[in-house]
């Protein structure tokens, strides 16, 4: 293999980092270029941030990242080529082999396995180019399958069958998928109100919709209004980790600039894509968010990070970011604001743990998306070491509303520590999947009953609430309300959303395996007891599949040390499911119902 870029290496390096300017970045020596170089630290940290971006460009046009473009990459960005090795080879999407130029991503997670995304896979068996994926976020729409295409633009085939992925891999056209949600033209619905109504690539027709009225009301209020208003609310994070809105915001906005805001659009729980509902549906609802968000803390950059497979939603963010900038609500005096505000969308590539806020920053900084230990906390020191807000979509599309309608008003709505509405997750055995809107307090039972009540066999197994890093719950909890104060009092998490409902005939122990393997796949391997453990779960599973006893000792003991000791929250809750299946009997050989 050659050390050396091909042209059409080189062409793809360039187009995103512009022609080389001088010998010590790759051009052709110039009487000019002598023979000293000067600024070679400082380069190479200041382009740093573009390795991933760099690597993706490769990876889009030629299809994979042989040694000579990765060398060249590293040659114009300064970058030390063994590091950038560590990097590229750490994300799933990006290839150091050579293979087809289309590849064929079948999601076989823990929704998709069930829709058909296992018998995909069998009967795609074979193929060049074809892999099973975790969970590609279209839980509502599948099997789903992810198709990544060098030299044009990626796409996702749902509602697929194995015909139309081999057809895609010859290269038959895609059509877009369509955004809409169940409860379309429900008066009722907040977040989701212009999903499928409002054309989401028209900044015209969003204002026409209402649209930038809250961004026009927190320039007027000016940031620290905007601030004491978000703290009225109550508004807890959207995430998964429930941290007070407020709370971080102000903890931010205390701390010296320069400040960021980063948007953690990577989606990537099993079993959640309501994030990706906002942002192909309502893209630009997540535009004003963020610079109403900026302009509070006092960033002057915000990084929109999204994962690499969601290709819809990234073209529409893209686009409602070029509008925006267009129209002066981003750029020099953002809104008319007085103060700065951009934004600049990152691509994943393809790593559960960089939706960890700590690892995503990492990925942004051009290193490996590894979590940081915590203190210090982001607020204080988070991406480039200086205090950074991170939200999730869901979190900060909120905004909006308080902003128009006050903090106090807001956060009437809901129940005292759990203000506002919720997006949910509803998938599995249920006649209308889809992303559902209902506000905090709703029961289990109630939201499942308005997606239909219980398919299949119309008799509950379980429920998976929160993802693969949630937990089993059983008939006894579809009275729970659906709050961060009622979830934990029943041992259960809200987590990112999850409802994914199962009948009585389930196929739970594949389930609980496929999640044992998601977590050993996923464990970015940084420390011993996840590394280690979550292996040992996995072929703990196995055992138990292939007809073992349940060493639910040696589970525990997992568990344990996982949850203790791990650094961060995919350590902590890898077991969560496992055990809670098991405390349900889910793990049995014919599991009674519960
Ligand atoms: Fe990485 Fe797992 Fe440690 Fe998190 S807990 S840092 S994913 S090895």
């Amino acid at each position: 293999m050659s050390d050396s870029p091909t042209p059409a290496e080189r062409a793809a390096v360039d187009a995103l980092l512009g022609p080389p300017r001088s010998v010590w970045e790759g051009a052709v020596r110039q009487a000019s270029d002598h023979r000293a170089a000067f600024g070679g630290y400082r380069r190479s940290v200041e382009m740093r941030p573009l390795l991933l971006p760099a690597l993706h460009s490769v990876q889009d046009e030629i299809g994979w990242i042989s040694k000579g473009a990765l060398n060249y990459i590293c040659l114009r960005l300064g970058a030390p080529p063994a590091e950038a090795y560590g990097v590229a080879s750490f994300y799933a999407l990006l290839s150091l082999e050579e293979g087809p130029r289309r590849r064929a991503h079948v999601c076989d997670d823990i929704v998709c396995r069930s829709l058909g995304g296992l018998e995909m896979l069998a009967e795609l068996a074979g193929r060049p180019g074809v892999h099973p994926s975790p969970c590609l976020g279209q839980c509502d729409r599948g099997p789903a399958v992810f198709l990544q295409r060098a030299g044009e633009d990626d796409a996702v085939l749902v509602d697929a069958g194995a015909g139309q992925a081999a057809a895609a891999l010859e290269g038959a056209d895609i059509p877009p998928p369509r955004a809409e949600v169940p409860q379309a033209g429900d008066p009722s619905l907040r977040l989701l109100r212009r999903v499928g109504a409002v054309d989401p690539s028209s900044l015209e027709a969003y204002r026409g919709s209402g649209g930038c009225r809250a961004l026009a009301r927190a320039v007027e209020m000016g940031p620290e209004a905007v601030l004491a208003e978000v703290k009225a609310s109550n508004l807890r994070g959207r995430g998964g980790a429930a941290f007070p809105m407020g709370v971080k915001w102000e903890a931010a906005a205390r701390h010296p600039e320069p400040r960021y805001l980063i948007c953690n659009a990577d989606e990537s729980e099993p079993g959640t894509f309501k994030d990706r509902v906002l942002m192909e549906g309502d893209p630009f609802a997540l535009i004003e968010s963020m610079i109403i968000a900026g302009l509070a803390v006092g960033a002057e950059l915000g990084y929109l990070y999204i994962r690499a497979e969601y290709p819809l939603a990234s073209a529409r963010l893209a686009e409602a970011v070029r509008q925006a900038r267009a129209e002066g609500l981003l750029g020099k005096d953002a809104a008319g604001s007085g103060r700065a505000f951009d934004i600049e969308l990152r691509r994943g590539g393809g790593a559960y743990i960089c939706g960890e806020e700590t690892a995503l920053m990492n990925s942004i900084e051009g290193k490996r998306g590894e979590p940081r230990n915590k203190p210090p906390f982001p607020t204080q020191a988070g991406l480039f070491g200086r205090p950074t807000v991170v939200n999730n979509v869901e979190t900060l599309v909120n905004v909006i509303d308080i902003v128009l309608e006050g903090g106090e008003a807001y956060a009437r709505i809901g129940t005292g520590q759990s203000t506002g509405t919720k997006l949910f997750c509803l998938a599995g055995a249920v006649p209308r999947p889809g992303v559902y809107e209902v506000e905090f307090g709703e029961t289990l039972g109630g939201l499942i009953d308005l997606a239909g009540g219980v398919a299949g066999t119309g008799r509950l197994g379980a429920v998976l609430l929160g993802g693969a890093a949630g937990v089993f719950v059983g008939e006894d909890h579809l009275d729970m309300p659906l709050t961060f104060e009622d979830a934990p009092a029943r041992g259960a998490v809200l987590g990112s959303g999850v409802v994914l409902v199962y009948d009585d005939a389930a196929d739970f122990r594949g389930a609980v395996r496929r999640i044992a393997q998601f977590f050993r796949d996923e464990s970015c391997g940084q420390c011993t007891p996840c590394r280690v453990g979550t292996v040992r779960q996995e072929e703990l599973l196995a055992r138990r599949l292939g007809g073992g006893p349940l060493e639910e000792e040696l589970l525990d003991d997992i568990a344990r040390v996982m949850a203790d000791a791990s650094i961060c929250g995919l350590g902590h809750t890898a077991s969560t499911a496992v055990l809670s299946a098991a405390s349900l009997g889910l793990l049995e050989e014919a599991h009674a119902r519960i």
